[in-house]
């Protein structure tokens, strides 16, 4: 997989200060792409267990609300199958930091299991997204005061609430110290060559 942009604080992409990671290739070729550069497999970087390791740690401080998955297309076969084991990681290290995923395909036609874009990866990552923002972009709808999505057919999906249903903030757990300790731990022990941290 190629990627064309990491943010490191992105602010425009689902609620508060977030990484987001901007994945190459996109067959959805929707007009007024604000990306189309992105539709190309092979643009950008290469995405290495470097690149991982970089994300990981980049969601370590308490400020950073969450992961956004945009590009580009996150539910492209190719993508998904690399996008698992980046999903996997975070889970594992940061449960209560949220997943947000932008896709240009329709939850229910394309993703859930005989839509045309369902592999053996995607159940596993729709259960660990927090919210789906789905539809193709369509200039006709376009609508610049929308929050978080640029087109008003699309929809923010709210595909699970991560234990959070105590009302707990996000980031609680690192904001009290031990969880972000934790989490470098874990990040430390992946690059240092961990058995887990092998690609899925
Ligand atoms: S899905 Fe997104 S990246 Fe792909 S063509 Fe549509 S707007 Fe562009």
């Amino acid at each position: 997989m190629n990627y064309a942009e990491i943010k490191e604080y992105d602010i425009a992409n689902g609620p508060g200060v977030r990484v987001s990671l901007f994945v190459s290739g996109c067959r959805n070729a929707c007009p007024g792409c604000f990306n189309p550069e992105t539709w190309d497999f092979d643009y950008g970087h290469t995405y290495t267990l470097e690149t991982e390791d970089r994300i990981l740690r980049m969601l370590l401080p308490d400020y950073i609300e969450g992961l956004t998955l945009l590009g580009g297309e996150p539910f492209e076969p190719e993508n998904q199958a690399v996008l698992v084991g980046l999903l996997r990681k975070v889970r594992r290290i940061y449960p209560h930091k949220s997943i947000w995923c932008y896709t240009g395909y329709t939850y229910e036609k394309d993703l859930l299991s005989g839509g045309e874009k369902h592999t053996s990866f995607t159940d596993e990552m729709l259960s660990m997204i927090d919210v789906l923002v789905d539809g193709r972009f369509l200039l006709a709808e376009k609508d610049i005061t929308l929050l978080y999505r640029g087109s008003r057919n699309q929809r923010i999906l709210a595909l699970r609430t991560k234990g959070r249903e105590d009302g707990e903030p996000a980031g609680a757990e690192d904001a009290a110290g031990t969880g972000a300790r934790d989490a470098l731990k874990q990040i430390e022990e992946f690059a240092r060559g961990d058995s887990r941290w092998k690609k899925e």
